[in-house]
């Protein structure tokens, strides 16, 4: 994967001698222990030497939607702080009436 591919890839960077053609496969991913398996992804593959990758940009995008998931536990702590709001505002008021 760490060939760098041109912006219009069309010669094969392995061979030299193949052309690059865009060719649709199915990505399989281990990601938190789960499989995930994305068809239709985008890739390319060379007529000749068969080398084969997977599109850069379109990884990087999967990439960038997997990562964005921490955003989960910041929902979940503003719910629980929501939730936990009203009940300290319900107990002051009765400790402040308690103390003098
Ligand atoms: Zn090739």
């Amino acid at each position: 994967m760490r060939t760098t591919l041109p912006a219009n890839p069309e010669t094969c960077p392995r061979c030299f001698v193949g052309r690059i053609e865009r060719v649709k496969a199915v990505l399989t991913r281990v990601v938190n222990n789960q499989v995930l398996s994305v068809p239709d992804f985008p890739a390319w593959e060379c007529d000749v030497c068969h080398a084969f990758m997977y599109d850069p940009r379109a990884l990087l995008e999967l990439q960038q939607v997997l990562t964005a998931k921490p955003s989960h536990p910041v929902r979940k702590t503003l719910r629980t702080a929501k939730s936990a709001s009203p009940e300290a505002k319900l107990k002051k008021p009765a400790k402040l009436n308690r103390l003098p």
